[in-house]
């Protein structure tokens, strides 16, 4: 097990907790982390630790970004998936789904929904489905920056050709998410089918920064086969390619699944993991996911006092979501969209942040 003993309770004696809080603090001067730093902090920190470096992490996104909690309405566009990643509840050989796409029609109402409640950002999410060409996607896009000129959307559907990334931005997408999901190649091909190229994601995470597009890696928390050395990868990787954004979440097993039995991530290694990126990449925009919240009950305060600021509340149709299954017992705020958002800004409040309804620029943003 990793981090076994961030998840066991076990605490280091002084002379061991010393030597941890000095590389807490000299990260958080620096920003900067060694190989050899990274590998002794996630093989020996423990409970005692953990308060203190996820204070470091909250207090850096304190000073950068406040107290404001970023609100991005999420809309589950397809689950139609031709990629195989074996933790992953849609993978195209999972026959148990019911697969949808929503019409053009669909998402923009789903979207004026969101925008009557508030929203001024969205993540349009989906399976990397070859039904959506570049064609439909453009204009989709087209309309949806003439119609609401005041908000922005990140759209995270996987894996596209260089020609297909730049044709998007063209048409006035700027910000996509693709999880990196482990930037250990032999972990990578332990997590998914032959057929799918660690190589080839890379790439586009590449291709998607050259173009000049705002970019979210991002990986996950204990799949099945993560040793520490894997997380020191992540972490290294992220410290390279310094992503505007990074999604970090436990692996959660999904019951049609071949890791159905594998055991979830725990909020206390995912705690560690945010508030490292956050004092290595200080400007990330760093969510406090989902799947955090469906590990741990405490997870959503545990995410954002790690240095977490946004959250995804999800706008997509309670009928489809239900069809929208990465993982089991995905934990929402509700079911209904503004259930879903009056919840999640009262939890927000109660927590002691801002929820900030708004476009949630990276602080380096700046209108193309
Ligand atoms: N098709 C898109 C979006 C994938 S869903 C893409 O490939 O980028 C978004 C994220 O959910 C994935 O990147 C993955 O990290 C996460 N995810 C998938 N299955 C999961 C599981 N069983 N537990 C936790 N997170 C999971």
């Amino acid at each position: 097990m990793i981090l076994p003993n961030i998840t066991q309770n076990y605490v280091n004696d002084d002379h061991q907790s010393n030597i941890i809080m000095e590389m807490i603090d000299t990260l958080a001067k620096s920003h900067i982390i060694s190989q050899g730093v990274c590998e002794y902090l996630l093989d020996h920190i423990s409970m005692r630790e953990l308060p203190y470096l996820m204070m470091k992490a909250r207090e850096l996104t304190d000073q950068i970004y406040g107290k404001e909690i970023f609100f991005r309405g999420l809309i589950e566009i397809t689950n139609v998936c031709s990629q195989g990643c074996y933790y992953c509840g849609l993978q195209s050989g999972n026959n148990l789904v019911n697969r949808y796409r929503m019409s053009e029609t669909a998402i923009l109402s789903t979207v004026e929904e969101g925008y009557q409640l508030g929203f001024r950002s969205f993540v349009w999410q989906g399976g990397e489905d070859a039904g959506l060409t570049d064609e439909w996607l453009c204009s989709l896009i087209r309309k949806f920056r003439a119609d609401y000129p005041d908000c922005v959307v990140t759209l995270s559907i996987g894996e596209r050709s260089r020609a297909s990334y730049q044709a998007l931005y063209d048409s006035g997408l700027d910000r996509c998410l693709l999880r990196h999901e482990s930037a250990s190649k032999s972990l990578y091909e332990k997590l998914h089918p032959q057929w799918m190229s660690f190589d080839h994601r890379m790439q586009c995470l590449q291709d998607l920064k050259d173009i000049g597009y705002w970019v979210g890696a991002g990986f996950l928390i204990n799949p099945p086969f993560q040793k520490n050395a894997d997380l020191v990868e992540d972490l290294m990787f992220i410290q390279r390619f310094q992503p505007h954004m990074c999604g970090i979440g436990p692996f959660i097993p999904h019951p049609d699944t071949k890791f159905r039995d594998e055991e979830a991530g725990y909020g206390n290694q995912t705690a560690v993991m945010l508030a490292l990126v956050r004092l290595i990449v200080p400007e990330v925009l760093l969510p406090a996911t989902t799947a955090l919240a469906t590990v741990d009950a405490l997870g959503r305060s545990k995410g954002l006092n790690s240095g977490g600021n946004v959250v995804m509340p999800n706008l997509t149709a309670p009928d489809i979501r239900k069809l929208y299954e990465i993982y089991a017992q995905k934990k929402n705020w509700g079911d209904e969209a503004a259930e879903n958002v009056k919840r999640a800004i009262r939890d927000i409040e109660e927590l002691g942040y801002i929820p900030a309804l708004t476009r949630g620029d990276h602080i380096s943003y700046k209108e193309k």
